[in-house]
């Protein structure tokens, strides 16, 4: 059946994708929430969740709301389920959840990512099959995994862009590998981007619909996220904080430039600063447990950190106009050690019309930001058919290609065929990625 744009069928499909794209991406909202999210009718709401409950893609479970009964909407729990796999320099940390937003298993284990990408990939293959393996989840229902990688990354190829920054990844394509080895579209991002949709839909970003996530640790990056989507730009490079000049004749950062950013915050940089007063075995989390303890030296290190980030913060927010910034990574345990002078740097270099709606505040999921944000990713950008056509089929090919994020969503009809459970996987052709 062919539908045209505007027929009573196509507008109601279009309002089921909209309430499940609102529930797939917050976790779970009630039907007022519904309502102000999708722009719908509360009837139109309480028909389309009736009709979603009925053919189980959601539950809806009672809760309260301002004092009142409300009924809480997510999408099943055993509808389907999602993996984040987490590259750090130093650590891997995969998590498995399902749909309805609840984490079922996560481990982390030190690694030396950068030494060589085959054993992060094997260990990578290895921690998920046995996380999915203990939640007794069957491999079938599987939806996607998102990887994490600390370095930009392609939007459109899906290519690690600067091998310097993880030297022994060179020639790999991280997306490509892992879906081969895992059998399942696999999502990638950099790790800045993933501690913003972590911090967004999980964290201390939740309800900002603009907001910047800072990551100081090796390096500094900025995920963005502009009206609701994370902002790549097309080379993937978007947020580039870490390289904002702040001293033209300062240190020589490894970008090439002087006096980045980067060059007054970063670990390799600043810890050198301690070396004759506190040794040279320091890391950034001792020093921060030390100013925490009161230690003059590292509050002052920790506060000139704050001071330089919140000069790239200020022009950030004249830039961009942000309304939260999330401080991540190790930095953030200082609180208001590092975010008092963050603050102070802003409300001195920004223009007071962009500070004044901005509030500065630290992430709340530690280390577990990345992953938490991979396993966003795959609930971002999954697409609604996967829900809404459980038996694969393709009649909606063409709505799913319309959808945000799917543009560097290729070969998913060449992977689910490829796959040993093939057509009886409920990943739908058209609306998952591969790689090409
Ligand atoms: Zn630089």
């Amino acid at each position: 059946m062919v539908e045209t744009p505007g027929s009573q069928s196509s507008l109601h499909r279009a309002n089921l994708e909209r309430v499940v794209r609102a529930v797939r991406m917050a976790g779970s909202l009630t039907q007022a929430e519904i309502a102000r999210t999708t722009g719908l009718s509360a009837a139109t709401v309480s028909n389309i969740v009736r009709e979603l409950k009925q053919s189980g893609t959601v539950q809806v479970t009672p809760t309260s709301a301002g004092g009142r009964r409300a009924r809480a909407v997510s999408l099943s729990g055993d509808a389907g389920a999602v993996v984040g796999v987490d590259f750090g320099h130093s650590h891997l940390r995969v998590a498995v959840g399902n749909l309805a937003h609840q984490v079922l298993a996560e481990e982390a284990e030190p690694i030396d990512v950068d030494a060589s990408a085959d054993e992060g990939f094997d260990r990578a293959e290895q921690l998920v099959h046995r996380l999915v393996a203990a939640t007794g989840i069957s491999r079938e229902k599987l939806i996607g995994v998102g990887l994490g990688v600390p370095g930009p990354i392609d939007v459109e190829t899906g290519e690690l862009g600067s091998t310097s920054i993880l030297p022994g990844w060179a020639g790999t394509h991280p997306r490509q590998e892992l879906a081969s080895r895992l059998g399942v579209p696999v999502y990638v991002d950099n790790d800045a981007n993933l501690g913003a949709l972590g911090e967004q839909v999980w964290g201390n970003g939740r309800g900002a619909g603009d907001l910047a996530y800072i990551k100081v640790a090796s390096g500094v990056g900025a995920g963005l996220v502009i009206s609701g989507q994370i902002y790549r730009g097309p080379g993937g490079t978007a947020g580039e904080i870490g390289h904002i000049t702040l001293d033209e004749s300062g240190p020589v950062c490894r970008c090439g430039n002087r006096g980045c950013l980067e060059t007054f915050t970063a670990a390799r940089y600043v810890l050198p600063l301690l070396h004759s007063s506190h040794g040279t075995d320091l890391t950034m989390t001792r020093v921060v447990e030390l100013a925490r303890d009161g230690d003059p030296g590292c509050r002052r290190v920790v506060a000139d950190i704050g001071r330089h980030i919140g000069s790239g913060v200020a022009n950030l927010c004249n830039l961009l106009n942000p309304s939260r910034v999330v401080l991540g990574g190790d930095l953030a345990e200082a609180g208001d050690l590092v975010l008092g002078p963050v603050r102070d740097s802003v409300a001195r270099y920004a223009i007071p019309s962009a500070a004044r709606q901005l509030t500065v505040v630290p992430g709340t999921l530690g280390g577990r930001a990345e992953v938490l944000g991979a396993l966003a990713l795959v609930l971002s950008e999954m697409g609604d058919a996967t829900l809404l056509d459980p038996a694969g089929g393709s009649s909606h090919g063409a709505q799913v290609k319309g959808e945000p994020g799917t543009r560097r969503n290729r070969s998913a009809s060449a992977r689910a065929g490829a796959s040993p459970e093939g057509g009886r996987r409920r990943t739908p052709v058209g609306a998952v990625v591969g790689f090409s």
